[in-house]
């Protein structure tokens, strides 16, 4: 096999730093770097993926006949492996990544028009109206319910766990409408306009204090919303097919990147970690899970670019985004893990965003405050976009044929 690139490739790869280097600002670098957990504030969010647009590189995936880069597989290895190094902000995935695709794939001309330039072009936030108070794993039992009322719907019920839902103008969301037959053959998916009255966004607070600067998830009310009927997706009681194809691109992301830089910095702590007269990078024992995790992240690595080198641009992973999600998630918490156990004695579980930009001097290195916190926030990975539990359980029947 020929691991080596090709000169137009190594000359991408200038150009994606040049970019890195020229609109990772040191604004928004400082303004993650305050936060314990890396979050930024929407503005900053906005203004970041506007510079990816600009260049037309917000949506690598998609094609272009939509305004996408057109990116060579090895181009789109390249650019994900050098924003993760570089450890730039994500983008926010509901729109571009999730509910673009069900547009392409199942939405009317009318819809991908109105929709898409504005995801491409940042104009437009979206977030994801999957989960209900009673229906996570099992999401077929979902009981928001959307009636027909001639020209257009009007829902009732409740999504929970809504990511950035305080930002969004945009809501895709399944919707029941049908009691009939089997569970999922009477749901629909919906787009819904954020500021329709009937709409109402609450914050849920977190066990670490959140929301303050950074809320994150929400319980979203529908109370007598009324949807024009242009905004369903595909056909009525059909949406479960959409939810399926929207969850493979929701789950069938690149992990490698991130994780490389990842424990890069756990080799940074070991390194200032005194042990006596060496260093707890020095300490087999250590440097053994070290060299561990990094076999593991290498395996991974190797794992993405064999499925992703296998599609075609504008694809989709299928049921195999299950195994990618599972692994790159045990990954991040077992790198952040070993994190904590670098630090030791200067590990500060609870931390305020506040407290990262005082005057005090900090008790230890300066990135002691934000290690624990982000160990701490990483435990929802194996639970939010499907729990690595039900990941396991596709896997098993759709990839192995259990
Ligand atoms: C930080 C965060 C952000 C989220 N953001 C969003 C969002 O933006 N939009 C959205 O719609 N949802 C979101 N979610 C919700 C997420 O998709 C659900 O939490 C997830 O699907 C699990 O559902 P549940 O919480 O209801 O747990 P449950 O389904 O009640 O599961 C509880 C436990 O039982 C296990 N379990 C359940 N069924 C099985 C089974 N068949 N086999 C083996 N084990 C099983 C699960 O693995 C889990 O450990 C988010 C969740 C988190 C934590």
């Amino acid at each position: 096999m020929d691991l080596s690139f090709s000169k137009e490739d190594e000359a991408f790869r200038q150009e994606v730093r040049q970019f890195i280097a020229e609109n990772y600002t040191d604004d928004i670098r400082a303004k993650s770097a305050r936060s314990k957990h890396g979050y930024l504030d929407k503005e900053s969010h906005v203004t970041w993926q506007k510079r990816l647009a600009k260049k037309g590189w917000l949506a690598p995936n998609w094609p272009t006949e939509y305004g996408g880069p057109g990116f060579t597989h090895s181009q789109k290895y390249i650019f994900d492996v050098e924003m993760g190094r570089a450890g730039v902000p994500h983008t926010i995935p509901f729109g571009p990544t999730m509910v673009a695709p069900v547009i392409m794939k199942f939405g009317t001309p009318e819809q991908k028009k109105k929709f898409l330039p504005d995801i491409l072009e940042t104009n437009v936030l979206w977030c994801q109206g999957y989960s209900e108070p009673g229906a996570g794993s099992d999401l077929a039992s979902l009981q928001t319910k959307a009636e027909d009322k001639g020209d257009h719907y009007l829902v009732n019920g409740s999504k929970i766990w809504t990511s950035v839902a305080q930002w969004a103008d945009w809501i895709f969301c399944l919707v029941r409408t049908s009691n009939e037959g089997k569970r999922q053959e009477g749901i629909s998916f919906l787009l819904i306009d954020m500021k329709t009255p009937g709409v109402q966004v609450e914050p849920l607070v977190l066990l670490d204090g959140t929301p303050g600067p950074h809320q994150e998830v929400n319980q979203v009310f529908f109370t007598d919303v009324k949807v024009p009927k242009e905004n369903l997706v595909g056909e009525e009681n059909k949406g479960w097919t959409c939810a399926k194809y929207l969850l493979e691109f929701e789950r069938g992301n690149p992990y490698s990147a991130g994780l490389t830089k990842a424990i890069q910095k756990v080799k940074k702590i070991a390194k200032d970690q005194k042990v006596g007269d060496h260093t707890l990078a020095d300490e087999p024992e250590f440097r053994a899970k070290v060299a561990d995790l990094e076999t593991q992240i290498t395996a991974m690595e190797f794992t993405e670019l064999r499925i992703f080198s296998a599609l075609s641009t504008g694809g989709n992973v299928g049921p195999e985004s299950s195994m990618l999600k599972c692994r790159g998630t045990e990954l991040q918490q077992a790198v952040s893990e070993l994190a904590v156990e670098a630090l030791g004695s200067y590990v500060q579980p609870f931390v305020e965003d506040g407290m990262i930009d005082t005057n005090e001097p900090n008790v230890g290195p300066d990135y002691a405050m934000t290690v624990a916190p982000y160990y701490f926030s990483l435990r929802k990975a194996s639970i939010y976009a499907g729990s690595n539990e039900v990941q396991r359980n596709i896997m098993a029947k759709a990839v192995l044929g259990l």
